[in-house]
């Protein structure tokens, strides 16, 4: 059986009622350049982590650049709402260097859940201990890591935010991995009065003891209106915006909100997308046409991306992971799903 044909066997990009145990749909096609390949791209490979080729991240205009000067599209996943995550996929070290290595993930995004009964409002010590071993693992592994607050009502909980992100930049912030962002997907906040004081409070603590790493900045309306922050951008250095999109949802109209922002001088950074709606993928569907458009306009202009979400439930399309997956990587085509080699082959595009 040809890989391609495995992997709808596997029930990889089936739209909603995939039979994981019955024949392939013969209406499910992937064009080859979308799948990714299951053989070990950078398996075995010596060279720099991306950390030692890139060093210290900048900001100058809207784009990301290394400490060479030069632009940088960081590319991997995002975890799972960390309290919900019951099988560790984003806390294992060897699965992060695997996907270093096979999927040429330059980093990894730590989805650290606020609110939820368990979550960091009601266990402060468990979240931040898992946060902390993602933050570890990934100077280990030399990629750069992503410390989301990821609340959706944070400007509630600003007092807390403050102190976590005080603590993390005091015990992270001489680290050149390490990017903050302090607001997941804020609701439809009015930005000067309610979004923007939250930012500058949280960005002052940060810089408080980190003078330089990275900070990615929440956008209102679930990251989407990046145009109200053009208009009025939080003063400071190496601050990004946050812009997230799902394919099946989110279309020309979005990124033409997002060439306005940029055009106004605003960088954007991807810190959840998925080819799928907007809910995570609950009807399984996939939209992998738009998804390319947006891929094509990222790579145009050198956005950074985290894809959400490194998981293995059953249901949502943006799970990339099957249930069957082993916990330290490994995951070629057979236990990938949903947008799941979507995701593998945009990370191991050059
Ligand atoms: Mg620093």
């Amino acid at each position: 059986m040809s890989r391609y044909a495995w992997v709808l066997g596997a029930c990889g990009l089936l739209a909603a009622g995939c039979d994981p145990g019955g024949a392939p749909s013969p209406s499910a096609t992937i064009d080859p350049r979308d799948m990714g390949s299951d053989d070990d791209v950078g398996a075995g490979d010596m060279g720099p982590t991306p950390v030692e080729l890139h060093g210290q991240l900048e900001v100058a205009g809207t784009e990301l650049r290394d400490e060479h000067g030069e632009r940088v599209q960081l590319k991997g996943p995002s975890s799972m709402w960390l309290n919900w995550e019951n099988d560790g996929f984003a806390e294992n070290v060897e699965a992060l260097r695997w996907m270093r290595n096979n999927w040429r993930a330059t980093v990894i995004r730590a989805a650290m859940g606020v609110e939820p009964d368990g979550a960091y409002l009601t266990n402060a010590a468990k979240a931040k201990s898992q946060v902390e071993k993602i933050v570890d693992n990934a100077i280990a592994a030399g990629v750069y890591v992503i410390i989301d607050w990821h609340d959706h009502n944070a400007q509630n909980h600003k007092d807390q935010a403050v102190q976590f992100f005080s603590e993390m930049a005091e015990k992270y912030g001489d680290k050149p991995n390490v990017i903050y962002e302090p607001f997941n997907e804020p609701l439809d906040l009015d930005w000067q009065s309610t979004l923007k004081p939250y930012h500058e409070a949280v960005v002052a603590a940060i810089r408080a003891k980190d003078p330089d790493n990275v900070i990615v900045l929440g956008t209102p309306n679930w990251s989407q209106d990046v145009d109200r922050a053009a208009a009025s951008p939080v003063a400071g250095t190496n601050l990004l915006y946050t812009l997230h999109f799902y394919a099946c949802t989110h279309t020309a109209g979005l990124r033409g909100k997002a060439d306005g922002a940029r055009a106004k001088g605003l960088p954007l950074f991807v810190t959840e997308w998925g080819a799928t709606h907007a809910d995570g993928g609950t009807d399984g569907q996939v939209c992998l046409d738009e998804a390319r458009l947006w891929h094509e306009w990222m790579n145009a202009h050198g956005v950074g991306w985290t894809a959400w979400k490194l998981d293995n439930c059953g249901q949502d399309s943006s799970c990339i992971l099957a249930p069957n997956a082993p916990p330290a990587g490994g995951w070629t085509s057979t236990y990938l799903k949903g947008h799941g080699v979507f995701v593998r082959a945009r990370m191991q595009d050059e």
